[in-house]
């Protein structure tokens, strides 16, 4: 991921982070990235903004419910995908040896 370096000491305000989220995923669009990579990539930028909010010392109590929110839509993502298809984790292996493991 390229863009977890750049951005963390900084400040960005609502509008820039959602002008980011739009560049980066029209750029995704583009090059017709397949649908896993995109579910992948918006897990490490849920997990990089989860930092990014500690980072402005925001209350963990808001972290924490914003993150609840995201863990949601994570487990709607584990119950959609295949035992045999790899892992949205980003981990490479395939969803049954990784988080697929506890699934039945
Ligand atoms: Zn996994």
């Amino acid at each position: 991921m390229p863009y977890g370096g750049e951005v963390t000491d900084r400040s960005v305000t609502a509008q820039q982070y959602g002008q980011f989220l739009i560049d980066v995923f029209e750029e995704w669009v583009r090059h017709n990235i397949a649908e896993v990579y995109v579910q992948m990539f918006d897990v490490a930028l849920a997990n990089w903004y989860m930092v990014h909010l500690l980072r402005q010392n925001r209350a963990p109590s808001e972290v924490m419910r914003l993150y609840a929110t995201r863990d949601q839509e994570w487990q709607a993502l584990l119950a959609k995908t295949g035992r045999n298809n790899p892992c949205p984790c980003g981990s490479g292996k395939k969803f049954k040896h990784c988080h697929g493991r506890d699934q039945s």
